[in-house]
C-alpha cells in the first residue's frame, strides 16, 4: 500500500504525508474552550511543521464553512483570535444570506511564502477530515484555489477547487452584490438607486474592486480610483474616465459613495474624521476596527452598509457547488442580486430601533440563527473528485 502511494508524486517528495492520513497520525487535536464557540481546536502536525486552528463558531444552520488563512502571526494568540473575529463573522454573513452554512475558520500559522509545503497542507487537510464535515473549508489569504486542491487529497470537505465542478473565481459574484449594495445606499440616499452622475470611489483595484469600477461605469457613475499598484490605477483611470488619486489620499475624498475594496479596519478613529463621503459600501471584510465605529458613523451622517451583507456574493457562490444537482450560476445569482433588499430592510430597522445599521444586522443574524431562519434541509453534496 505504501509502496503505491509513493508512487504518487507529492509522497515521493513527502513521505511524511502518510503519518497525516493514517490513524497512526502524529496529528494532534488540543480543545481550547471558548464561550459562544461550539468548538476551538489546535492543531499540530510536528514532522509537517503545521501549527494551526480550527474555529467552528457555529452550525446551527449549517455546517460551518469558511476559509483558511494561512499567515505568519506574531504569536498563537494572535491566530487565535483572528480565527474567532474571522469564524463569527462567517456565521453572521452566512446567516444573513441564507446560505445554509454556519461559520467556521481555519488559520495555520505560517508564512505562505516560505512555509506553505505538500505535507502541512495534507496535514491541515487530514484535520478537517477529522471534524467529519462539520467544518467546511476553502481559499483565503494566503491558501490559493491549488494548496485547496492538495487539501483535497486529504479531505472531501472542501469548496472551492480549480476545476470544471467549481464555481470560479468569486470575485465577480462579490463585486455585483456590492454593487446592489451601494445602488440600496443611493436609493436610501437620494430616494432612487440609480447611479447615473453618482460619484463612487474605490479603494482597492483587485479581484473584487476592478470589477466593481466595470459594473458602476457601465452604470453611469462618476468614479475615484485608487490602488497600491499605480500602474492599474492608470490603466483603469483611463479606461472608464475616471480620477485617480493617491493610496493614501482615497478614503478623504469627497464622494457620494466610498467602497473599500483593498483591507479591513478602514474605519477607525484615525481616519473617522476625514471621511467627506454619504455612505461606505464597499466588499473589505472587517471594515470596522471596534464595532463602536459603527455609532460613530451613524453620529455623523454616513451610512454604513455592514460588510458581512454586502459582500456575501462570494459566499453563495462557492456554497451553490454543494447543491445536491451541482453548481449552476443562475442560483447564486438571484440570491446575491438580493442584497438590495435585504441592505434596504436592514437600513430600515435601524432607523426605527435608532441604532446603528451594522447593530440592526448583528440583531437580524442573530435573530434568523435563534429561529432557525434558513436553516439547511439536505446535507451538501460534494461533487469533486480529489487529483
Ligand atoms: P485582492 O487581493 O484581489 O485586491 C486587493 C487590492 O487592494 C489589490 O489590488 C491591492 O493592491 C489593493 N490595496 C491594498 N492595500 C491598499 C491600500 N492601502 N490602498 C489602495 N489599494 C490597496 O482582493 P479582493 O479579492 O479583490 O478582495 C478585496 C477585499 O474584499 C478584501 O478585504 C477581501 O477580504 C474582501 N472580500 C473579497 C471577496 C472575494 O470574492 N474576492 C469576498 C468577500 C470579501
Amino acid at each position: 500500500m505504501a509502496d503505491q502511494l509513493l508512487e504518487k508524486p507529492v509522497l515521493k517528495r513527502a513521505p511524511s504525508i502518510l503519518d497525516a492520513m493514517t490513524p497512526s497520525s502524529s496529528l494532534q487535536f488540543e480543545k481550547i474552550p471558548v464561550e459562544g464557540y461550539e468548538q476551538v481546536v489546535k492543531i499540530t502536525h510536528k514532522s509537517a511543521g503545521l501549527t494551526g486552528i480550527i474555529a467552528i463558531h457555529s452550525s446551527t444552520l449549517g455546517p460551518a464553512l469558511g476559509g483558511i488563512r494561512i499567515h505568519p502571526y506574531g504569536s498563537f494568540n494572535e491566530a487565535l483570535e483572528d480565527v474567532l473575529r474571522l469564524s463569527r463573522g462567517m456565521t453572521y454573513k452566512s446567516a444573513i444570506a441564507e446560505s445554509g452554512f454556519g461559520g467556521g475558520k481555519g488559520v495555520i500559522i505560517a508564512d505562505p511564502k516560505k512555509h506553505k509545503t505538500i505535507e502541512l497542507l495534507l496535514a491541515f487537510g487530514a484535520a478537517v477530515e477529522k471534524l467529519g464535515g462539520n467544518y467546511i473549508c476553502a481559499e483565503d489569504a494566503g491558501c490559493t484555489t491549488e494548496d485547496v486542491k492538495i487539501i483535497r487529497r486529504a479531505t472531501k470537505y472542501v469548496v472551492g477547487l480549480p476545476n470544471a465542478k467549481s464555481s470560479g473565481d468569486p470575485g465577480t459574484f462579490t463585486a455585483w452584490g456590492v454593487y446592489r449594495g451601494i445602488q440600496a445606499a443611493a436609493k436610501k440616499l437620494f430616494g432612487t438607486d440609480s447611479l447615473e452622475g453618482r460619484s463612487v470611489a474605490i479603494q482597492g483595484l483587485g479581484s473584487v474592486g476592478s470589477r466593481l469600477a466595470d459594473i458602476l461605469f457601465w452604470a453611469g457613475a462618476e468614479l475615484v480610483l485608487s490602488d497600491l499598484d499605480t500602474a492599474k490605477v492608470e490603466r483603469l483611470a483611463h479606461q472608464y474616465g475616471a480620477r485617480a488619486v493617491p493610496a493614501d489620499q482615497i478614503l478623504a475624498t469627497e464622494c457620494d459613495i466610498l467602497a473599500p475594496c483593498a483591507l479591513g479596519g478602514i474605519i477607525n478613529d484615525k481616519t473617522l474624521p476625514f471621511f467627506q463621503c454619504r455612505a461606505i459600501a464597499g466588499a473589505a471584510n472587517n471594515q470596522l476596527l471596534r464595532d463602536s465605529h459603527a455609532v460613530a458613523l451613524q453620529t455623523r451622517g454616513i451610512l454604513y452598509a455592514p460588510d458581512f451583507v454586502i459582500n456575501a456574493g462570494g459566499i453563495l457562490n462557492v456554497t451553490s457547488e454543494l447543491d445536491e444537482e451541482g453548481y449552476n450560476p443562475t442560483t447564486p445569482r438571484y440570491r446575491v442580486h438580493r442584497i438590495y433588499d435585504t441592505l434596504l430592510a436592514i437600513y430600515e430597522i435601524a432607523e426605527k430601533n435608532r441604532e446603528s445599521t451594522h447593530s440592526a444586522a448583528l440583531a437580524l443574524a442573530n435573530y434568523r440563527i435563534r429561529y432557525g431562519i434558513g436553516k439547511r434541509i439536505l446535507p451538501p453534496t460534494f461533487h469533486h473528485q480529489a487529483e
